[in-house]
C-alpha cells in the first residue's frame, strides 16, 4: 500500500474559509496540474458541493472532462489559443475563453462568426507576468475588440501578479496598472465584465484586490510559502508502509554515497517511498534569480553544518531518516520505538511532486 491522502475534512475546511473569506466575491477553483496533483475531478467534486462552481484550467482534456462531469459549471480556459481546433472545441465545450493578443481575438472572433454564434471571452492583460496579455497601454487594440469583434462577448478582464507570495512592492505596481486600465475602459463607455487577478497569495495578503472574482489553486491545498491568518491546512500525506525491519551493527552503512555509518547497533526500517514519489522533493530551489541561488547556496551550507534531519512517523512516532532517500525507498531510524513489518508510514510530501502513489480521499 502506498498513496497520497487527501483528507477530505481538511480540504473542506479549506474551501471553506477561504468562501468566508471571499465574502460575495465568485471564487475561479484552478484545476491545471490534475487539480494540483490531487485529481483534477475529485478537486472539482469537492469543490462544487461547497458550492464553487467556476473552474479554470489550461487543458483541453481538463476542459473536456470538467464539461463531462459537471455540464452546468463554467469554464474558463486561462491560456490563450490560436489553433482553430481549439477554439472550435472550446466552443463546443461551451467554455469561456481567454483572449490574450490581437491575433487570438481575430482567430476566435472568426470562428464564432462562422458559426453565428458569439464566445464569451476574459481579456488577459500582462501586468509583467510575460506570458499572454496585452500590455496595459495597448488600448487601442483593447478596444478594437470591443469596437469591432461582433462575434466576442467581453465578459471579464484579468492579469496574473507574478509576485504575490514575496514583493508587496511589485504586486501593487501590477495592481495599479489593472486598476487604471481598467478606469481608462470604463471611462471611455467599453463594460469590462469581471475583473479578476488575485491568485492565492494576493487573495489572502491583499483584501482590496479581490475586485470582481479570485483564482484560487494553493491555498485549497493549504500549501502557501507564508503564513496566513485563515489558519488553512495541509490536506494531506503519503502513506506506505514499513517494509523491512533489520538491526544493523556498528559501522554499517545505509544507501547511496554511504551517506550513513551507524556509530553504534542501530534498528532501521525501511520504508517504500523515495525521491521518485516526490519524498524530499519539497525544498526544490527556484534558481532563477541571484538571490535565489544565494539562498540555495547559504541553506545548503547551513546543511552541512547542521544536519537537518527528514522526519516521517513510523506507527504514530517519529523518525529520522539515515542516508540518502533513494527511487523508491528510504531508510529510517526505529531503534527507539515499537514497530513492526507492515506498520503504518506517514510522510510529508507535496502533492504536485507526487508520482507513482496512487490519490485516496479519505
Ligand atoms: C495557477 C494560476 C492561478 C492560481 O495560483 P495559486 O497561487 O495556486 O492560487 C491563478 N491564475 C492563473 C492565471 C494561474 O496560472
Amino acid at each position: 500500500m502506498k498513496a497520497y491522502v487527501v483528507e477530505r475534512e481538511a480540504l473542506i475546511h479549506n474551501i471553506q474559509a477561504l468562501k468566508r473569506f471571499a465574502g460575495d466575491v465568485p471564487i475561479w477553483g484552478v484545476l491545471k496540474g490534475n487539480g494540483y496533483g490531487i485529481g483534477l475531478i475529485p478537486l472539482a467534486r469537492h469543490l462544487w458541493e461547497n458550492g464553487i462552481t467556476r473552474f479554470a484550467v489550461t487543458e483541453m482534456k481538463e476542459a473536456e472532462h470538467l464539461r463531462e462531469a459537471f455540464p452546468e459549471c463554467e469554464i474558463l480556459m486561462m491560456r490563450s489559443t490560436a489553433d482553430p481546433a481549439e477554439i472550435n472545441e472550446l466552443l463546443d465545450l461551451n467554455v469561456i475563453l481567454t483572449i490574450g493578443s490581437y491575433e487570438t481575438a481575430v482567430a476566435v472572433n472568426s470562428i464564432a462568426g462562422e458559426r453565428s454564434t458569439v464566445a464569451s471571452v476574459h481579456l488577459c492583460i500582462d501586468t509583467g507576468m510575460g506570458r499572454y496579455g496585452f500590455f496595459p497601454d495597448q488600448t487601442d487594440k483593447i478596444i478594437s475588440i470591443y469596437d469591432y469583434m461582433k462575434s466576442l462577448a467581453v465578459e471579464g478582464i484579468f492579469t496574473h501578479f507574478h509576485s504575490a507570495f514575496c514583493s508587496e512592492k511589485a504586486t501593487r505596481q501590477q495592481f495599479e496598472q489593472f486598476t487604471q486600465l481598467l478606469d481608462k475602459l470604463q471611462d471611455a463607455g467599453y463594460e469590462t465584465g469581471m475583473a479578476h487577478c488575485c491568485n492565492s497569495a494576493a487573495f489572502l495578503k491583499y483584501p482590496e484586490m479581490h475586485l470582481d472574482g479570485v483564482r484560487l489553486g494553493s491555498a485549497l491545498l493549504g500549501r502557501l510559502s507564508f503564513q496566513s491568518k485563515l489558519n488553512l491546512k495541509k490536506i494531506g500525506y503519503a502513506e506506505c508502509t514499513v517494509e523491512e525491519i533489520r538491526t544493523i551493527p556498528k559501522g554499517s552503512t545505509v544507501g547511496y554515497a554511504a551517506g550513513f555509518k551507524a556509530k553504534e547497533q542501530t534498528r532501521v526500517a525501511v520504508i517504500g517511498l523515495g525521491w521518485y514519489n516526490g519524498f524530499t522533493a519539497e525544498r526544490q530551489n527556484d534558481l532563477f534569480r541571484v538571490r535565489d541561488s544565494l539562498w540555495a547556496i547559504l541553506r545548503h551550507i547551513r546543511d552541512i553544518f547542521i544536519r537537518r534531519n527528514i522526519i516521517v512517523t513510523v506507527n504514530g512516532h517519529k523518525c529520522r531518516v539515515l542516508g540518502h532517500v533513494g527511487m523508491v525507498h528510504a531508510v529510517v531510524d526505529v531503534t527507539d520505538i515499537d514497530c513492526a513489518l507492515g506498520d503504518k508510514v506517514v510522510a510529508q510530501v507535496n502533492p504536485l511532486t507526487v508520482k507513482g502513489l496512487r490519490i485516496q480521499y479519505r
